[in-house]
């Protein structure tokens, strides 16, 4: 029987068996375990390509676990190994028709973007839509979603659009702004009342506001008045 391990120790009257030791007491556990054991012993697993000792019955450890817990030495615990990268991006979407949003339906970050691993690196999922589906996506150029749906992965709803575009599309104030065809005093902004609203700031300025302000200043200071608690009124002088 057991003649090694602690099993060999004969038990001292205060001492007391755990459940453990009853449970590999059992006569029917010594029967099967024993005997396929050794007859197994020196052998390697019977699955093909696997060259682990067999752990129990016919299989290593690994294989008997499939075994023991999904009824199968064969069955596939992550099918996407095995997978191309386009077709694993693909049954993370849901796909639609070619006019509807296809949601994606794994990782989405804080910001709305769904993203998708590529090896050791993580990747916008709507920018590998494209890649997949319409090419490369040139330096300096952005894919902007025509549907405004940042989880939208769908190639028909996006646009190859640079920085500055993308920006002005949207609902930032600087959008909002760049969209404007007038000054808060109604002139147009046309190229040649249009000015830069200077230093670091992307803004414009209408020239006609800026100039009569300019004129207004300079007239207050000739006269004496400047510093003048005064505010420029907006008329045009
Ligand atoms: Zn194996
Ligand atoms: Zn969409
Ligand atoms: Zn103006």
């Amino acid at each position: 029987m057991n003649s090694t391990g602690i099993l060999a120790v004969p038990y001292e009257g205060t001492s007391k068996m755990t459940r453990a030791d009853h449970v590999r007491d059992r006569p029917s556990n010594q029967a099967t375990c024993k005997g396929s054991d050794m007859a197994t012993a020196n052998r390697t697993c019977s699955i093909p390509d696997c060259d682990s000792p067999i752990f129990r019955r016919l299989w290593c450890t690994t294989h008997y676990a499939r075994v023991l817990h999904h009824g199968s030495p064969y069955v596939n615990l992550r099918p996407e190994l095995s997978m191309s990268p386009s077709e694993r991006f693909w049954i993370k979407v849901s796909k639609g028709q070619p006019g509807e949003c296809w949601p994606w339906r794994a990782y989405i970050q804080r910001a709305g973007y769904g993203t998708f691993s590529l090896g050791s690196r993580m990747a916008l999922a709507h920018r590998v839509a494209w890649e997949l589906t319409r090419g490369s996506i040139p330096d300096e150029t952005y894919i902007d979603h025509l549907c405004r749906n940042r989880a939208c992965v769908n190639p028909h709803h996006m646009e190859l659009v640079t920085f500055k575009e993308n920006v002005l599309r949207g609902f930032s104030p600087a959008a909002i702004n760049g969209r404007k065809a007038n000054c808060i005093r109604g002139h147009a902004f046309t190229p040649e009342n249009t000015m830069s609203a200077g230093g670091s700031s992307q803004g414009r300025k209408c020239r006609a506001c800026h100039n009569a302000y300019v004129r207004w200043k300079y007239a207050k200071r000739r006269a004496g008045e400047w510093p003048t608690g005064e505010k420029w009124n907006g008329a045009l002088l």
